[in-house]
């Protein structure tokens, strides 16, 4: 069994594929025949992993958390993913994805975004490389993020409210697909979690799963084995999960824990824990696990952290939930917020209230004394001061 490679159509299991308008074909096709063969090229490879280390700042630390360790009674390291420049794991991704529009002889970058991090990643990248970079964003987020438009303009991109349905994330990838179907021939989509159309899943784990090659080297040099017992990470589409996953899956002595968003609580009607509340349903051009009505409406999700804020879960995921390979928690607002302050007070860290959600997972579950516990640190807390100190 491979939890880790799709099917040539994009397959891990039953989730995945590539559900499109027929629009997107071209698109999709050009991205499907070319993604593995420009990826895997020397050349790519060099120069992207020139950017990682002397741009982005890799490899990051992988830090034994003493203090917490000592609370849980367990070992516990971070990946600290949050001292990436931009502040989170979303680089890796974006700077990939740009450098690889390059090499298809694209001009023009577009992007979604829901708090912001994807988009400022983006156009991070875009400035970096020298690309046009649109990004679009619900109207209700560029309200509730302007930190982060406001860096996004700095850096050079164009912000495009998306006005329809809710005004969120799922409509801004609305309008991204859209556009992306009216400039096929200059344009690329930065799809910013292991979601979409295959190849996206696919390409955006790939680009992620540097988080566990380094996670097993920084292992193998600290304690003299490359696997530890478990990791964890949240799961919002998925992507730092996916990157911190992609090379233990394979590994049967590695346990997997993925943390949803749990909200106001499962069962609140406000909440965006998928596998939870997830039926089979096509999101965005992958069939998935997807919130929605008996209709198939998509249903709001909502989570107090706008990065898990999403009513679906990339195709991986959905197999590793189905397969029961990853064991899976909700985390509800408050116990997040908790974790923050508790990881803050103990470490010196403010983490995202992304990562809090995997840092919360400590408190559901029982470590044995010599079990080694890597979690994920996603991101950095400056974007979600507002609300910690309003719950402070
Ligand atoms: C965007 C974001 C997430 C959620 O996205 P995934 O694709 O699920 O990783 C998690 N943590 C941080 C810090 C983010 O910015």
């Amino acid at each position: 069994m491979n939890y880790k490679n799709p099917d040539e159509h994009g397959y891990y299991g039953e989730f995945g594929g590539a559900f499109i308008p027929e629009m997107l074909y071209p698109n999709v096709d050009e991205l499907q025949k070319n993604y593995l063969q420009i990826i895997e090229s020397e050349e790519f490879q060099n120069e992207y992993q020139d950017l990682l280390k002397n741009y982005v700042g890799r490899a990051t630390p992988l830090y034994f958390a003493r203090n917490l360790s000592q609370k849980y009674n367990t070992q516990i390291y971070l990946k600290r993913e949050d001292l990436n420049h931009t502040g989170a794991h979303k680089i890796n991704n974006a700077l990939g994805q740009v450098l690889l529009a390059k090499r298809l002889g694209k001009t023009r970058i577009i992007a979604e975004t829901g708090a912001g991090q994807h988009g400022v990643a983006t156009a991070t990248a875009c400035a970096l490389l020298g690309l046009e970079c649109i990004v679009y964003m619900g109207e209700i987020d560029i309200q509730r993020q302007a930190p982060n438009v406001a860096r996004m303009k700095m850096l050079g991109a164009e912000v495009i409210p998306a006005t329809s349905g809710s005004k969120t994330l799922k409509d801004a990838v609305n309008e991204a697909l859209r556009d992306w179907i009216n400039n096929p021939v200059t344009t690329h989509y930065v799809i910013g979690s292991v979601v979409g159309p295959h190849p996206f899943p696919d390409l955006v784990a790939r680009f992620q799963s540097i988080i566990s090659k380094e996670i097993r080297e920084q292992l193998k040099e600290k304690i003299g084995r490359e696997n530890p017992d478990y990791v964890i990470a949240c799961v919002g589409g998925g992507s730092n999960a996916a990157g911190t996953f992609y090379h233990f899956v394979e590994e049967k002595d590695v346990k997997i824990i993925a943390a949803e968003a749990g909200g106001l609580g499962v069962n609140s009607g406000k909440s965006a824990a998928t596998t939870f509340l997830g039926t089979l349903g096509v999101l965005h051009g992958s069939k998935s696990l997807v919130m929605q009505t008996g209709d198939g409406q998509v249903i709001e999700p909502h989570s107090i952290s706008a990065g898990l804020d999403y009513p679906g879960i990339g195709p991986f995921h959905a197999h590793l939930f189905k397969e029961k390979r990853a064991e899976f928690f909700s985390i509800n607002d408050e116990e997040a917020l908790q974790s923050a302050f508790e990881l803050t007070k103990l470490e010196g860290i403010i983490p995202a209230l992304e990562s809090s959600h995997a840092l919360a997972v400590l408190d559901k579950k029982r470590f044995n004394e010599n079990d080694i516990v890597v979690i994920c640190l996603s991101g950095r807390g400056d974007k979600d001061m507002e609300t910690y100190l309003k719950n402070l």
